[in-house]
């Protein structure tokens, strides 16, 4: 029996054309269609500017770079999300702490939030950077976290690496109305897909500028030293973080059916919440006035049910559930760095119930069914 996976790629006779397209072209790496994506997606969110890269961890790292992030800085994050967030700043040098999630919207929580940055004052130890993470693509509550930027002068680099397609307040995730910077993944498992790839949005030129300059090398060919046409300098140290034309022509056809993506994921959204009526079953909630893009479909197994076993029982059956995520602070490396477990209880609590079902475009209504009847027989 094949496995329906949690997740995965929708792609389509465009998608594959678009992509051959680049291949009979003469660049197939930084030629017009990187600026093409960029520019196409920045409209769609209402943002200034994009930069495209190799993934959403390299935007992630170009992006604490470009608000100075370094030694002896520290950047905040939540527990319940991917390694690479925290990891981002572990690049650059800086200290890592998480805030503790809400356990409705399994988001960083804003109270928690506020009193941590309350104790941090009083200990001269502000972070530089909160990094909100909207999990599952249900958005952070960005104007209350906005708020906290301004009263604490701290900035805001939004994770929406499950995102693309959200809206908070009636504005698309990606608009940076709360933030200095937003990233998007697209791998695969993801929203839409370039393969590997990700993007950095800001409303920043001056972001814009450092972040595409480091994205190749640190150099620059806007400089006259002199030499001539040839000329380039390296004015710092960068990576080589580039997106290739053939990724960003696929990310192009992708985006034109990103809507379509995320209104599928509603409707079989809707239709979980139809079939999974349980009282050992919590569904999950979302942000008042905002619309999710549904990335992930995390339910909680109450009641002492065995998550491990219910998980096992799914996998026999052909149902590829996963756990997002195993809280990041309990991972070796972090646990290294002096954190415990125990330091962030709801994240822990929360991770101890979840379950990720099925959810992706091309899930049949057909597969869905079959996922829930052997969802219901496995906590039976
Ligand atoms: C997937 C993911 C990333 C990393 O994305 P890549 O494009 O694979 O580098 C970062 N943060 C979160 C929350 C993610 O889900």
């Amino acid at each position: 029996m094949t496995m329906i996976p949690y997740g995965r790629q929708s792609i389509n006779q465009s998608d594959i054309d678009a992509v051959l397209q680049v291949l009979h072209s003469d660049w197939l790496t930084q030629g017009p269609v990187v600026p093409r994506f960029e520019q196409q997606l920045a409209d769609y969110c209402g943002a200034a500017h994009g930069v495209a890269v190799s993934s959403a961890t390299a935007a992630l790292h170009l992006a604490c770079l470009s608000l100075g992030l370094g030694h002896g800085d520290t950047l905040w994050t939540s527990p319940n999300t991917f390694v690479a967030s925290a990891n981002a700043a572990r690049f650059c040098g800086a200290l890592v702490d998480f805030v503790d999630i809400d356990p409705t919207t399994y988001n960083i929580s804003i109270d928690a939030l506020r009193q941590k940055l309350r104790s941090a004052q009083q200990a001269n130890a502000l972070p530089k950077i909160v990094m909100p993470v909207h999990f599952a693509g249900n958005p952070c509550d960005m104007a209350a976290i906005a708020a906290l930027a301004d009263e604490y002068g701290f900035s805001v680099i939004e994770d929406a690496s499950h995102a693309v397609g959200a809206e908070y307040q009636q504005t698309k995730i990606g608009a940076c109305r709360y933030s200095d910077a937003t990233v998007f993944s697209f791998h695969p498992v993801k929203l839409m897909t370039t393969g590997e790839g990700g993007m950095l949005l800001t409303n920043s030129g001056a972001i814009r500028e450092k972040a595409a300059r480091l994205r190749s090398h640190g150099v620059t060919r806007d400089l006259d030293g002199g030499h001539g046409d040839w000329e380039y300098r390296q004015l710092e140290l960068g990576f080589n973080y580039r997106m290739t034309d053939m990724q960003a022509a696929l990310g192009c056809s992708q985006l034109q059916r990103l809507d379509d993506f995320v209104a599928r994921r509603h409707e079989l959204v809707a239709r979980y919440r139809q079939l999974l009526q349980h009282p050992s079953i919590a569904l999950p909630e979302t942000t008042e006035g905002a619309y999710s893009s549904w990335h992930l479909y995390v339910i909680r197994l109450l009641d002492g049910i065995d998550r491990k076993r219910v998980f096992e029982r799914m996998r026999e059956s052909g149902v590829g559930v996963n756990v997002h995520y195993i809280p990041v602070h309990t991972q070796p490396y972090y646990q290294r760095l002096g954190f415990h477990e125990g330091d962030f209880p709801q994240a822990e609590r929360y991770y101890s119930e979840a379950l990720t079902l099925p959810l992706f475009p091309d899930l049949t209504d057909e597969q869905q069914e079959y996922v829930v009847e052997q969802l219901l027989q496995a906590i039976s």
